[in-house]
């Protein structure tokens, strides 16, 4: 091995994806802490959504590198990207609107643990366990009944993190989680990001700077591909750069 290892759980360097000579992620180097709640804004047409499709294995990268816990996710497929351990969700749910609330999280239970004999059982009450915590993390514990096409839109968003988070992901990416969510939801889902990271790393796309102030530990400013300012949210706010770019508009 060439490159050197780092207590990061994700360091990517040098990230560059190139669309018929366009490139919507330039040289791009940044590393997320474990624990971490990072907060990525800017401008549209960014590249922030096109940042998380790379890091998802969704779009292939022309150079540069990712690396997830010390393993290069770049050579790597989408679904082996997610069974490495990182979960995303787009930014329009995607749950299903005929299955319950808890349908909806039991079909996300990751398979094939222990699918034989006597070990179902043991399986069935790990996943009925799992609901149960999951549920109730999401603010849906008792609406495990209710079917998801009848869901807020708010609540549909906390559903589609439920299942990712049922799959115990040690990344989870999120890309506008709170767009046309109330102010109660926000603050609800807020209180739900600090949950979640006590286990896990979160990098979240987001445009409201009063919630990105709120749940950062780190914010990184992305303009035309490239990183314009990094740091706590109270430094960028406050980068002249960024207030010409981002703020200012
Ligand atoms: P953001 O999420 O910050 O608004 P995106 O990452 O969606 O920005 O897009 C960044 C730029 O890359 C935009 O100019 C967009 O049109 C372009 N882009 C994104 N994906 C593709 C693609 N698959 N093919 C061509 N251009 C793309
Ligand atoms: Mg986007």
């Amino acid at each position: 091995m060439s490159s050197s290892n780092t207590d990061f759980v994700l360091a990517v360097e040098g990230l560059t994806v190139s669309f018929d000579g366009f490139k919507a992620v330039n040289d791009l180097s940044f590393y997320v802490d474990k624990n971490e709640i990072r907060v990525i804004v800017g401008p549209n047409g960014a590249g922030k959504t096109t940042v998380l499709d790379l890091i998802c294995g969704r779009t292939k990268a022309t150079e540069g590198s990712i690396k997830f816990r010390n393993k290069e996710l770049t050579k790597m497929k989408e679904h082996q990207i997610v069974r490495a351990g990182v979960g995303r969700k787009f930014q329009t749910p995607s749950i299903y609107g005929d299955l319950t609330v808890f349908e909806n999280l039991e079909i996300s239970f990751p398979r094939g643990r222990s699918v034989f004999g006597a070990l179902t059982f043991k399986r069935d009450a790990e996943v009925l366990q799992r609901v149960d915590e999951i549920s109730r993390m999401i603010f849906l514990d008792e609406l495990l009944h209710t079917r998801g096409d009848l869901l807020s839109h708010g609540q549909k968003q906390w559903l589609e993190i439920g299942m990712l988070l049922i799959q115990d992901p040690e990344l989870l990416m999120l890309d506008e989680p709170v767009a046309g969510m109330s102010v109660s939801e926000r603050r609800k889902t807020a209180e739900l990001l600090r949950t979640i990271t006590k286990d896990r790393s979160v990098i979240v796309i987001e445009h409201d700077m009063q919630f990105v102030a709120e749940i950062a530990d780190k914010v990184t400013v992305l303009h035309q591909g490239k990183i314009l300012a990094e740091g706590t949210a109270e430094h960028v706010k406050q980068d002249p750069k960024v207030i010409e770019v981002y703020l200012g508009h």
